[in-house]
């Protein structure tokens, strides 16, 4: 049995369930169809606020809405025989196991360091994220494939079934964007999937088109073509994303700072001669590392400890915590 309290259950997700009933009662005209979408989608709420109300957490009920829809989209996507609509659910669960991993990285990264890991693990996150980018973009070729030979050989679309779905779609992206959207500003994992699930909007939005135009010219052509504007609107998402990772693993300079802007900032210091050796990278996209050496103009002092923390108000000037310096000392013969 079911029991939960209506607290538990976000405004939206009502919402949502009426909306869904709404969609299916217009498009399809039939009562039953209508009710039972509904109860299906209305269980979804009521198994999760059961299971999981008390962690309240909103990123939680977007993962289980992308993932409803996921599901919905390539039940719905195999049955009309929609291929742009798979491609679409394709989509839908790659964003959910994104999701997911902005849920989980934000769990596993506070896992402290210890003396095997000693970055600790917040390099957890840029590695699903490669796992995920790269299963995606497998996928994206496979649905390519599959688009261009249901181009030369169109098959029948039942586009009643493509509408509805694509459209109960775009309202479960709609509803994730209205959950995310306040936290959006807090967090930039969050950011990042609001941003990315707003656009997403736009290829529900293709997909409700292209079912009109098949419902009403029967033009299953457009099918196809829209598969591939899906699938290569997936492969330039994935392609940034996985360029955006390779760097980091790659422990390329993060974006917003270079080694001459290191370079320049220490040797601002007046007691500087000069600084090489400089490494900079990331372990996540966030936390920054900089590795050096300084040359400082005085070999007789033995207390280094008052240059070593200018080196390090400095860099923190500049947003780097993590700092790691070597101090050489130049006599001049004179
Ligand atoms: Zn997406
Ligand atoms: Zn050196």
């Amino acid at each position: 049995m079911f029991s939960f309290t209506k607290n538990s259950i976000p405004q939206y997700y009502y919402l949502y369930v009426l909306t869904c009933f709404c969609i299916t009662l217009i498009i399809h005209r039939n009562f039953h169809h209508a009710i039972i979408l509904t109860t299906a989608a209305f269980l979804e709420v009521k198994m999760s606020a059961h299971n999981h109300g008390n962690l309240g957490s909103k990123l939680f009920y977007s993962i289980l809405l992308n993932l409803g829809i996921s599901i919905a989209e390539i039940v719905g996507g195999i049955i009309s025989g929609s291929l742009a609509l798979i491609s679409d659910s394709f989509h839908n669960f790659a964003d959910t196991s994104s999701l997911i991993i902005s849920y989980g990285a934000e769990k596993v990264s506070r896992k402290q360091r210890n003396k095997k890991y000693t970055y600790g693990f917040k390099r957890v996150e840029i590695l699903a994220t490669l796992i995920n980018t790269t299963a995606l973009l497998a996928i994206a070729i496979f649905l390519f494939r599959e688009a261009i030979l249901k181009f030369l050989n169109p098959s029948v679309i039942d586009g009643n079934l493509m509408i509805s779905i694509a459209l109960i779609g775009l309202t479960g992206n709609i509803v994730t964007v209205f959950l995310l959207f306040k936290d959006s500003k807090k967090s930039l994992h969050i950011k990042s999937s609001f941003v990315h699930i707003a656009g997403d909007s736009l290829s529900s939005v293709f997909v409700i088109v292209g079912g009109l135009l098949i419902k009403f010219y029967e033009w299953w052509i457009v099918d196809p073509i829209l598969t591939m504007i899906v699938v290569t609107y997936i492969s330039i998402q994935s392609i940034k994303m996985l360029k955006e990772v390779i760097e980091i693993i790659m422990q390329a300079a993060p974006k917003g700072i270079t080694v001459d802007e290191v370079k320049e900032a220490i040797d601002k210091l007046n007691f500087v001669n000069d600084t090489h050796h400089i490494h900079l990278w990331t372990t996540n996209g966030k936390d920054i590392y900089v590795e050096c050496h300084v040359i400082i103009d005085n070999c007789e002092t033995d207390n280094i400890d008052n240059y070593l923390d200018a080196i390090k108000s400095k860099l923190s000037e500049i947003g780097i915590n993590h700092s790691t310096i070597q101090i050489e000392r130049q006599c001049n013969s004179e």
